[in-house]
């Protein structure tokens, strides 16, 4: 009877092992699949600059075309601008319903977007309290006028030092920041994206000596790596007067759709399922 018992719980032993085996070898395999199915897909994140909300400007057409291709993009928002500091209700009810529609999301660009040397710009070079006032006046006119807290920062030329981080860092509602620099720390459980990791949309930004970004397809295509995970491009809606740029950039969007690229939102990088990747 005992020899009988000492065999049965080696049997038992032996089988609770081979479950074990099977559910580790099980799991792993399922894991396997889902790290080659989230890693063969790209993410792409629109940076669409400097909104101030004029009615009729070529960022409502922006707007139109986005919502046409049912794609997602991200606003950046100048706080001192006009109108959007002292909007109409119906500006308020469209700002809203974009942000509501869940294809648009408005981020901080800061509230002057002054240049005030070659060195000296709103978020470089300057003193802690301004940064803070500066970043804070987005935040504060976006939620009490509009109801929006904007969870994203990305600073005007993308001139920024070691005090916006500081900045960046006592602000808890902004959780990413578009983009960083070498050299440049990011506060902790903020996510950051390098400018230089950028995939550029527009291009020839000098025309006549003047810098003039408009899409351009041929350019995007030598710049694009379809084994980059995310694409991310910095846009000037405001400044594609031509018929031209929207033809451009409405080809670089078809390519982007065909090669089933998913447009998400700055803030879609704090979500696992973006994250995993
Ligand atoms: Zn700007």
């Amino acid at each position: 009877m005992i020899f009988f018992l000492h065999r049965l719980s080696l049997y038992l032993a032996d089988l609770c092992r081979l479950l074990f085996l099977f559910f580790i070898l099980g799991s792993n395999t399922a894991n396997a699949q889902l790290v080659n199915k989230i890693s063969t897909q790209q993410y792409c994140i629109l940076k669409a600059d400097d909104f101030i909300g004029e009615e009729g400007s070529a960022f409502f057409k922006f707007f139109d075309l986005i919502k046409e291709k049912n794609i997602k993009a991200s606003v950046g928002v100048i706080s001192s601008g006009y109108p959007i500091s002292n909007p109409s209700n119906h500006l308020v009810t469209y700002v809203q319903n974009l942000h509501n529609s869940g294809q648009f999301e408005f981020w901080n660009h800061g509230n002057t977007h002054k240049s005030y040397s070659k060195n000296i710009k709103e978020f470089k070079g300057r003193a802690y309290d301004l940064q803070y006032k500066d970043m804070m006046h987005g935040q504060d006119i976006m939620k009490k006028t509009y109801g929006i807290t904007m969870r994203s920062f990305g600073a005007p030329f993308n001139a920024i030092d070691s005090v916006t981080s500081k900045v960046i860092k006592n602000i808890p509602e902004i959780n990413v920041w578009i983009f960083t620099q070498d050299g440049i720390t990011v506060p902790k459980g903020v996510v950051s994206f390098p400018e230089a990791n950028q995939t550029l949309i527009e291009h020839n930004p000098k025309n006549d000596g003047k810098w003039n970004p408009r899409p351009n397809y041929e350019a995007f295509k030598k710049n694009y790596d379809p084994s980059k995970k995310y694409i991310v491009s910095q846009l000037h809606p405001k400044r594609w007067t031509n018929n031209k740029d929207w033809a451009e950039f409405e080809k670089i969007i078809a390519f982007l759709i065909a090669r089933k690229v998913r447009f998400i939102l700055p803030t879609d990088l704090l979500s696992t399922q973006v994250k995993l990747i």
